[in-house]
């Protein structure tokens, strides 16, 4: 609400349209590595308070490369070293600077894996080791790998070496995530365009070009609490069949998806109706697909997205069981689903704008949504007692499925969320040395349509000797101060600083 019709939501920069080479020119090779790495912190800076989201490289490893290349920067012993202390200072700055709106930090993602040649095969894999070396209390910036056959894939690929050292990464701390090229929903994308923003924002097919992530954002997104749709049906047709309730909902969604979109489209023309003057730093900078001098036409390439939360617990009200649990449930589910995709479709025609689903992660309204409905609904069903909806399409937290089985469940419902969506396999512990195990989801996602894959497990980080692992007392030193970080919404965050819904999910996980 702080941006309604001020600023749009998020971008990934195309940031070798128009790089400003000019301003590097008369300095030395050593100038010009540090001076580009502090010309892309200054961007984070300026564009992070100009929009109301994260920022996104979609090719940091190939991009980086081709600016450093084409300032005449040489890989030598010297640039590598110092290269690596910029990578090493960038990841530090994500983490501690906190000056985006005067308090908090910087939504950064990076994505990387393609790279092609030795600079930029260089930047991956000292972006790696550098995040993977940084200390058990450091977990930004996001970064992205990008798995695709033929270019990392498999053992004869030649980045191969790059997504074991990705996936050794994530083994200790459960970054990176993984976007796969080969799954449905991306394969006739163009890997090179495609990247993640943030936890899971998804910005491709564009009504005015071709389909790309590159120079292009999402403008705004709003998520509608499905379980209380089903709660309202539930009071006013407590006798009614399931399939009869299920009618219900559908249109309840319908009325207040119409709603919706009024506000999407609102906000939207709100902001189309500032005027360049407005985005100083983007007129500037280039880094959307089209210039600030006509606003509607920058905007109309993002995404206006509907997002939903809570689909296990909607779907438990009318028929007291979890979808995934019964296949007349899970069919219901996965056409409802599918329902709101070809809504987003339908808006997307009609209106000419990039409407899509959004799968949202609900960090803030997980908590906040199941709060505002046990004060008003009183259902025999017990979705209330866990103290949070589940994010989007997922299965429960805490259904003891085996991690194969839950990618086969909700992969099926990635295609159809083309705002974004990500599937995580719960790990018990750190699946430390373990790439090949990991290697084995990675494969399995691809064959159930996953487009998108995260790890999380447990970490405890003793705050006396630094020690890690699963643990209340430290099994090293034996101190009671611990440190818990858990991926809950999308992003690592330490216990402590999560909402209540988000402590709610993270005490009910359960290890697949
Ligand atoms: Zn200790």
């Amino acid at each position: 609400m702080d941006a309604y019709g001020l600023t749009y939501n998020c971008l990934t920069f195309d940031i070798l349209r128009d790089f400003p080479y000019g301003v590097f020119e008369d300095m030395s090779p050593t100038r010009k590595i540090i001076a580009t790495f502090e010309y892309l912190k200054n961007l984070f800076t300026d564009i992070g308070n100009e929009q109301s989201g994260g920022m996104a490289l979609a090719n940091f490893d190939n991009d980086l490369a081709t600016i450093l290349e084409g300032l005449g920067v040489e890989l030598d012993s010297t640039s590598r070293e110092l290269i690596a202390d910029c990578i090493h200072q960038l990841i530090h700055w994500c983490n501690h600077t906190h000056t985006r709106m005067g308090q908090t930090s910087y939504y950064v993602s990076l994505n990387i894996g393609l790279a092609k040649g030795e600079f930029a095969r260089f930047l991956a894999k000292t972006l790696l080791k550098e995040f993977e070396g940084s200390g058990d209390l450091v977990f930004k910036p996001n970064i992205i790998f990008k798995v695709k056959a033929g270019v990392n894939r498999f053992e004869e690929d030649p980045n191969y070496d790059l997504l074991k050292a990705a996936l050794l990464c994530s083994a200790k701390k459960m970054i990176p995530t993984y976007v796969l090229c080969d799954s449905t929903p991306n394969r006739d994308v163009d890997p090179e365009k495609l990247a993640i923003m943030g936890c899971r924002t998804r910005v491709v097919a564009d009504l005015y070009g071709e389909n790309s992530s590159i120079g292009r954002g999402n403008i705004d997104n709003i998520s509608i609490n499905l379980p209380r749709l089903a709660l309202m049906v539930e009071r006013e047709m407590p006798d009614a069949d399931f399939n009869r309730k299920m009618d219900a909902f559908t249109a309840k969604w319908d009325e207040i998806a119409s709603t919706t979109k009024d506000i999407l489209l609102d906000r939207f023309e709100q902001v189309c109706a500032r005027t360049h003057a407005d985005f100083p730093i983007n007129r500037v900078h280039h880094l959307w697909k089209e210039d600030f001098t006509d606003l509607p036409s920058v905007f109309r390439h993002g995404t206006l997205s509907l997002g939903f939360i809570g689909l296990s617990e909607a779907m438990e009200v009318p028929s007291g069981q979890r979808f995934y649990e019964d296949i007349r449930c899970y069919m219901s589910a996965l056409g409802f689903v599918r329902h709101m995709r070809e809504y987003c479709d339908f808006l997307r025609n009609h209106f000419r704008l990039n409407f899509s689903l959004l799968a949202t992660s609900g960090e803030l309204i997980s908590g906040r949504f199941i709060d505002m409905d046990e004060r008003a609904f009183n259902t025999k069903a017990d979705i209330f007692a866990k103290g949070f909806y589940t994010n989007s399409f997922h299965v429960n937290v805490d259904s003891d499925l085996p991690a194969f089985q839950k990618l086969r469940l909700e992969g099926i419902f990635h295609e159809f969320c083309n705002g974004g969506c990500i599937t995580y396999a719960e790990l018990g512990e750190a699946p430390l040395t373990n790439d090949e195990g990991l290697k084995e989801y990675i494969e399995c996602a691809i064959e159930s349509g996953v487009h998108y894959l995260g790890f999380n497990f447990p970490k405890d980080v003793c705050d006396e000797c630094g020690a890690s692992g699963v643990f209340d007392t430290c099994p090293v030193c034996g101190s009671g101060s611990i440190t818990r970080i858990r991926r809950v919404s999308g992003y690592l965050e330490i216990l402590d600083g999560f909402t209540k819904g988000k402590k709610n999910e993270e005490m009910h996980r359960r290890a697949n």
